[in-house]
């Protein structure tokens, strides 16, 4: 575990309090950009390692970007290859995730996942995510004949599915209140409105500005974690040392909900096969029993989650395919959430990418890019993973 001989445990205190405390060199163990799920997570960890910690948030409140903006699914973890970071968090992360909302009393619900498919075709992708997901240690997968299919989904317009009993959802909201209120119990700070600026580094230690109301500010930190999400590469060419061939490019795919009135027409998720960029326009539940369908993959250079009203006949045609008797006029736009997607050399990377100090070639610094879905399920273990980089950096 980390030690730090500098931690002194202390009340909750803003980082201008800290700041006007230690006027000529204000100090943290460990600066962490961006309080989505990923940065906080860290942050959670890297306090419980004994670290003074602070966040940066540019927002005026933790988790408004891809955090509070996505199916709230806690994957089992069977759609990717099994030497991908992908499928280790995932799994390990979720597991992670049910033990930490049992303990938390926040709502999940093990609702089980169908992949259900009408073809010979998708039979066969149906066994290879069997196998995969085995590979992967996802317990429970199992294959379901028609005849179990219509009586678990009536009115359901596919021949075989793959049931997940292991997948579930989580009330996202209640699980981000309780990593902050984690991080604030050890003494750490979580500075919103506070967007980073620049970093440099000496031998010792970072050197990271940042503005907020009151201005431009400088803190120093021996840790640098850059969790910025869709924000991440703008981040990394904002610091010093990093050679611009490193930086993965984050390109923007949105994803539009649309959703469902009236009664949902099961208690499970219903998902078709994945495709290239997406896991496909899904129904799921959310904890208060609400369905929707999404979220659809459209490339994208801005921030708008508003959903797109113009791509109703799109998810009219992908509800239609699986569930003809849903009359298209309950589907109503909701919102969106946008995917980040780290692309390497003009090419997707199809995985998350986490560069350690020996990746980034800079002492104590650590950098997330590409944490799309399952970055939500994944994230105490992804907490786990960077805390473990840093092990011993500064
Ligand atoms: C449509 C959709 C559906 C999804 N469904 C699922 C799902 O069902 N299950 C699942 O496991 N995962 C899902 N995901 C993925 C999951 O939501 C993300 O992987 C996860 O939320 C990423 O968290 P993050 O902390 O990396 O990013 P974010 O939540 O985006 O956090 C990054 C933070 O950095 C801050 N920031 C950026 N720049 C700066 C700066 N300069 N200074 C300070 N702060 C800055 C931002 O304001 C933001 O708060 C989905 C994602 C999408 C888009």
């Amino acid at each position: 575990m980390i030690a730090s001989p500098r931690f002194k445990p202390h009340a909750h205190r803003g980082l201008h309090a800290r700041i006007a405390a230690m006027p000529d060199h204000p100090y943290v163990d460990a600066l962490v950009i961006g309080a989505g799920a990923a940065g906080l997570c860290i942050a959670r960890a890297l306090a419980l390692a004994g670290l003074d910690v602070a966040v940066l948030e540019s927002e005026r409140a933790p988790g408004q970007h891809t955090s509070s903006r996505n199916s709230e699914v806690i994957h089992a973890g069977f759609y990717y290859p099994s030497d991908s970071l992908k499928a280790q968090l995932c799994v390990r992360g979720s597991q992670l995730l049910y033990e930490y909302c049992a303990g938390r009393g926040i709502t999940t619900r093990r609702c089980g996942k169908l992949v259900v498919t009408d073809n010979a075709d998708g039979i066969d992708r149906l066994h290879a995510l069997l196998e995969q997901g085995i590979s992967n240690g996802v317990t429970g997968l199992t294959l379901v004949t028609t005849d179990q299919l219509r009586q678990q989904v009536p009115g359901i317009m596919a021949t075989t599915a793959l049931h997940s009993p292991a997948t579930g959802i989580i009330d996202s909201h209640a699980y981000l209140a309780c990593l902050q209120q984690d991080i604030r119990d050890r003494g750490g700070i979580i500075a919103c409105g506070a967007r980073f600026l620049h970093a440099d580094r000496d031998a010792h230690r970072f050197r990271v500005s940042f503005t907020d109301d009151e201005g431009d500010q400088v803190i120093m930190a021996a840790r640098l974690v850059n969790a910025a999400g869709l924000f991440a590469s703008e981040v990394a060419r904002n610091i010093d040392g990093l050679p611009a061939a490193a930086i993965p490019e984050t390109r923007w795919a949105k994803g539009n909900y649309f959703s469902l009135a009236g009664r949902p027409p099961c208690q499970t998720l219903v998902y078709p096969l994945p495709e290239r960029h997406g896991l496909g326009i899904h129904l799921t539940l959310d904890t208060t029993g609400s369905a929707r369908f999404g979220p659809d993959v459209v490339w994208t250079e801005r921030v708008d989650y508003r959903a797109d009203e113009h791509r109703r006949a799109v998810f009219a045609a992908a509800v239609a395919r699986y569930f003809p008797g849903i009359d298209p006029a309950r589907l109503q736009p909701a919102w969106a959430g946008i995917r980040p997607k780290a692309f390497q050399g003009g090419a997707p990377v199809n995985d998350f990418v986490i560069q350690g100090p020996t990746e980034n070639g800079v002492p104590g610094l650590v950098q997330l890019f590409g944490i799309e879905s399952p970055g939500l399920t994944a994230s105490l273990a992804i907490g786990e993973r960077c805390a473990a980089l840093l092990e011993g950096t500064a």
